[in-house]
């Protein structure tokens, strides 16, 4: 910066000043807010599905193993490179990785991942700053309650486990926030153990590909992971193999929308297009985006993010040029919130809804990420 540049106002100074202006519109009649709804947010029951998922036990062992040979050599030949599948990443820069993959496309998880495992290569690293610093580096992934998950395993392996990711199902299972299917993918694939994995992708490829029905059912139910362990391999490395294999089928080719039956290894095989690629049996669920509370919880922790001092609940519904807030910083999320243009009670619901996750944590009248 030349010495005549006149410097930028820090992100600090404009919170600062945002604040004053606030406090100065309010005059006498001091800070007065209420959170106090329920607000928790709850996702809508799925229907259960007892329908009987036709099994492998329809294959022969030739067929089987034939599926087996197909879809572990298409994957040898077209896998993405992706960090955490290399040699060298750590068994804890693939449990971030599951963590983050969930629910989150690859391309948006990559620069993430990157940034999360040079700040905190180890457990340790993580588990010694607050949770909100989780938070504050989940960035846009989306569901962040999955950044405090992390962190509260990190806590747990330091404290149980000496800092080292456990190697096996059973203690992975057992880490705060950590889940069936993340704990099987762990010990799998950072640990070469033989688990059952199964997540969206892989139900899908084996709905179409065995049962032939369009899509899984709505929920996972109990035939379908019977399924899933009839269709592993037996030897442990191509177990590991199989399960990133259908993975990367169903992410690549067998995918939700538009099946690239054509570029299929085993489209000879398909029960789903030997049957005349039939209709879903339902219409799955939309995520609907726009106008929701996820929308206003996303860009509430937008701003919480980017504050550095506790953010008073009337500054989330006021235009922020009025409070003197710069279109940069912490004036964008901001801004960005404002276009939404809530109802008073949808943005009450979303503050109650964090602070409820713990999420986000009140202090000085104001909001933050838990310290
Ligand atoms: S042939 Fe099509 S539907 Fe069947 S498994 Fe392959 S991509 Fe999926």
């Amino acid at each position: 910066m030349s010495h005549h540049a006149v410097p930028r106002p820090t992100l600090r100074s404009q919170f600062v000043r945002g604040l004053l202006r606030l406090a100065a519109s309010r005059g006498l009649r001091g800070i007065h807010y209420s959170v106090g709804i329920d607000a928790t947010i709850l996702s809508p029951a799925m229907p259960a599905d007892t329908a009987p998922v036709p099994g492998a036990g329809e294959l022969t062992a030739g067929q089987l193993s034939k599926l087996h040979r197909r879809i572990t050599g298409w994957f040898a030949e077209t896998a993405r490179d992706l960090p955490w599948r290399e040699e060298s990443c750590s068994p804890w820069g693939v449990l971030v990785s599951e963590v983050m993959l969930q629910q989150t496309p690859v391309v948006r998880v990559l620069p993430v991942w990157r940034e999360w495992l040079e700040r905190w290569p180890t457990p340790s690293g993580l588990a010694g700053e607050p949770a909100g610093e989780a938070v504050r580096s989940w960035g846009r992934l989306g569901y962040p309650r999955r950044a405090l998950r992390l962190h509260a395993a990190a806590a747990a392996i330091v404290s149980d486990h000496g800092g080292k990711v456990p190697d096996n199902y059973t203690e992975l299972l057992a880490l705060p926030g950590v889940g069936s299917y993340t704990a099987a993918a762990v010990a799998a694939f950072a640990f070469g153990r033989r688990e059952t994995v199964v997540d969206t992708n892989i139900r899908r490829v084996h709905a179409r590909l065995i049962s032939g029905v369009a899509l899984p059912s709505p929920s996972l139910n109990a035939a379908e992971m019977r399924l899933a362990a009839e269709l592993l391999p037996d030897d442990v490395g191509t177990s590991v193999r199989w399960n990133a294999a259908v993975m990367e089928l169903g992410a690549l080719v067998c995918t939700a929308r538009a099946p690239k039956c054509a570029a299929c290894p085993v489209r000879d095989s398909c029960a789903w297009l030997a049957a005349g690629e039939p209709p879903p049996s339902y219409l799955p669920k939309g995520q609907a985006w726009h106008g929701t509370d996820r929308q206003v919880r996303g860009a509430v922790m937008a701003v919480l993010r980017l504050a550095d001092t506790p953010v008073p609940p009337e500054m989330f519904q006021q235009e922020p040029a009025d409070l003197g807030f710069a279109a940069d910083g912490i004036g964008v999320p901001l801004a960005a919130l404002h276009r939404l243009n809530s109802a008073p009670e949808q943005l009450e619901r979303a503050l109650a809804g964090l602070l409820g996750d713990g999420l986000a944590e009140q202090h000085l009248g104001g909001y933050r990420l838990p310290a």
